[in-house]
């Protein structure tokens, strides 16, 4: 069957981009696509999704955590750290995208992961260029690059109507992680 794969981006400072990936690849491999997950940033074992997805039958689902946490928390790494940990991820994205294993692949924040500076617009328009034909590339995270917005086939931005953590009401199971 032929497949036109998309260049997917979820943008914006509304709550809900990784959790559509989520739903994407969760729909994906239903269809029995083989979809890999790479986080980057992300680097918390806590997040209800690793447990989920590790309890999916089969292999043709994977999510792997390359980062080392947010990088406004002052959690004790450096700048160089996060970058290598963003290169590292980077180069398993380029690695995946040609292995031919894969049907979609997410970069899960990988947006920030540029605004942050831990990677260029050009390492990640890279990865956009060089997707093969049927792939689908997701990538998520906030103040998405205009050249890959530019590039992207479907792109869509959440709108911050209202957030409970504006009333005080703190991060919780089974909605932030
Ligand atoms: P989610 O993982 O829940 O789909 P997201 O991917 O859209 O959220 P990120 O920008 O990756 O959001 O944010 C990471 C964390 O910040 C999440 O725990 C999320 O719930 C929280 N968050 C998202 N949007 C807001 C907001 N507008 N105000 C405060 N916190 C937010
Ligand atoms: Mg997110």
């Amino acid at each position: 069957m032929y497949t036109q794969g998309l260049t997917i981006v979820h943008t914006g400072n509304g709550k809900g981009k990784t959790t559509a990936a989520l739903g994407l690849a969760l729909r994906a491999w239903g269809q029995n696509l083989r979809v890999l997950i790479i986080q980057f940033i992300k680097g918390n074992s806590k997040y209800g999704e690793l447990n989920a997805l590790a309890a999916l039958p089969g292999d043709n689902i994977k999510i792997i955590q390359m980062g080392e946490g947010f990088t406004h928390r002052d959690n004790g790494i450096s700048q160089d750290e996060h970058i290598s940990a963003a290169k590292k991820a980077l180069q398993t994205a380029i690695d995946a995208e040609s292995s031919d294993n894969w049907d979609m692949i997410i970069l899960d924040e990988i947006n920030y992961a540029v605004k942050f500076n831990l990677l260029t617009v050009d390492d990640v328009l890279k990865v956009v260029d060089n997707k093969p034909q049927d792939l689908h590339l997701i990538l998520t995270g906030r103040d998405a690059s205009d050249k890959i917005i530019a590039k992207a086939d479907l792109v869509t931005e959440m709108t911050e109507i209202k957030h409970p953590y504006k009333q005080g009401i703190k991060a919780q199971k089974g909605i932030e992680f």
